[in-house]
């Protein structure tokens, strides 16, 4: 029988948002607990590996071993495959390093458990206990075994699958044209360019697109990601990425040695990441990137907010949802502006015929961006093709 424990903040799910959350928990001065429902944190990996780097310092990370290689920028190609080439600073935040994921969540992991957090693998929680309204701590299962976990503080860090928020009674409903569908193999014996993240877009991958992120040695991450409201079956992620495969014979001729699948959010932020007893961070808060499907780099800045603000509820004896605004406010000042407008993007730029997305890459050919935006993009397109601009009007 497992006893039950007692915490100052329980933070639910070792991903990157949830080790960075409890890290910084502990840095200032909480007793953490942080539970895992795998047996292994980071495996198995169900990622593109693709990180922009700009923001690792700013939350502690130190670059590591984890660190595959290293690329120049990102190769965006239009359907008729005009190239249009971004540097890695101005790229979106999957392009910067290619990565080992699991390598990365260990080594936060790591970094938690220095920082003095407690990790326990194997231990799923199963629903939220609940007091006069507020969250103070989980129903969990170790190794089948039913036991309790009072807390606090708790943390919903369980991804984009997550449950813990919904149990607490905050809303995480997600429409079908705010959800993409992923499915990614690793390939070996490809001809892919190591100096840079391709994306491929249109019609071959509806909604989304297709990724290829090199790892060296004739290895890459080939995936794609659809729009669950433009397919018919989640199967057909495997179909347009097997057909896209088919018409490129520098990867026709690779072979498959690994296949991940899962969901990422497209959606605009969740208009509450906050309860009484509780906070919701990273893809359990929706706070991947729309445009991009990049969700790391964010988890993170918003977890090392959210850590900081358990800790300080803590010391205050206050958590309550009035409080916790600290971190609402916090995360968003920093993330939401961005979320928001790269949200109003997808949902235009997943309307758009091939024919459109050709223009766009075309009138990009041989332009110096200073900044790379929306608004700078289009004033571009507008030069050459100022018909495709119109039904972008709201953003100019
Ligand atoms: C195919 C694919 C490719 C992607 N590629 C990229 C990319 O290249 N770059 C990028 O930046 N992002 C990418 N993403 C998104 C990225 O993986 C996520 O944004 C990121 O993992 C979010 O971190 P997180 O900590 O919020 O959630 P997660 O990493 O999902 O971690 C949540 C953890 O909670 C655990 N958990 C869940 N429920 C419970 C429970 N009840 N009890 C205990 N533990 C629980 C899970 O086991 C998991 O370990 C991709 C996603 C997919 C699906």
């Amino acid at each position: 029988m497992t006893a039950d424990l007692t915490t100052d903040v329980l933070v639910v799910g070792a991903g990157p948002a949830g080790s960075m959350t409890a890290k910084w928990a502990a840095k200032h001065g909480a007793k953490v607990l942080m539970i895992e429902k795998r047996q292994e944190i980071g495996s198995p990996v169900r990622c593109g590996e693709g990180m922009s780097k700009a923001w690792l310092s700013d939350v502690g990370i130190t670059p590591g071993r984890w660190i595959n290689l290293e690329v120049e920028g990102a190769r965006i190609y239009s359907p008729s495959e005009k190239v249009f080439e971004i540097n890695e600073k101005h790229a979106g935040n999957e392009v910067g390093y290619v990565v080992e994921r699991d390598e990365f969540d260990k080594q936060l992991a790591i970094d938690a458990a220095n920082a003095g957090v407690d990790v326990v693998l194997k231990t799923a929680a199963t629903s939220v206990l609940k007091e006069n309204g507020r969250v103070v701590g989980v129903k969990a299962k170790r190794f089948g075994e039913p036991f309790e976990i009072r807390a606090t503080v708790t943390i919903a860090a369980d991804g984009f699958e997550s449950q813990v928020g919904r149990w607490a009674g905050i809303s995480t409903n997600i429409a079908m044209r705010d959800m993409d569908t992923c499915l990614q193999y690793r390939m070996t014996n490809v001809d892919c360019d190591v100096r840079y993240c391709d994306f491929f877009l249109g019609k071959v991958a509806p909604g989304g697109y297709v990724w290829v992120f090199p790892k060296g040695e004739g290895l890459a991450n080939v995936g794609i990601g659809v729009q669950v409201s433009q397919v018919k079956a989640m199967a057909d992620a495997r179909n347009y990425l097997d057909r896209w495969i088919e018409h490129h014979p520098g990867y026709a001729k690779g072979k498959k040695i690994d296949m991940v699948g899962g969901g990422v959010s497209i959606s605009a932020p969740l208009k509450q990441t906050v309860g009484d007893g509780i906070m919701l961070v990273g893809d359990a808060a929706r706070m991947i990137d729309p445009l991009t499907g990049g969700g790391i780099a964010n988890g993170c800045i918003a977890g090392k907010i959210c850590g900081e603000v358990a800790a300080e509820a803590v010391h205050a004896g206050t958590p309550t949802k009035e409080f916790f605004q600290k971190y609402e406010v916090g995360w968003r000042a920093v993330l939401e502006e961005k979320l928001y407008r790269n949200w109003l993007a997808k949902e235009k730029l997943v309307q758009l015929s091939d024919e459109t997305f050709d223009k766009v890459i075309d009138a990009l050919q041989g332009v110096r961006l200073e900044k790379l935006s929306v608004h700078n993009i289009l004033k571009a397109v507008n030069e050459k093709y100022p018909e495709v601009t119109k039904e972008f009007e709201a953003f100019l």
